[in-house]
């Protein structure tokens, strides 16, 4: 039996504001085109602190409502 570990890629991405290869990219922009798939903006960590959160991603909501406080 064969099995080799297969190692997961890097995933290396150029940060937008210092142009500076990152291991850890951060989305901070999706740009959503007219036809054809859009393209993902990535920051590094430092970078990414100056963009603004994202708002369209998918965020977990946090469960405001308790269970048994109604009444
Ligand atoms: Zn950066």
């Amino acid at each position: 039996m064969g099995a080799q570990d297969k190692a997961p890629r890097p995933s290396v991405r150029m940060c937008v504001r210092c142009e500076v290869t990152t291991g850890a990219p951060v989305v901070v922009a999706v740009v959503h085109q007219n036809s054809g798939p859009g393209f993902v903006v990535y920051a590094c960590q430092a970078c990414a602190a100056h963009y603004p959160p994202q708002s369209d991603v998918l965020t977990v909501l946090s469960p405001s409502g308790r269970a048994g406080g109604e009444g």
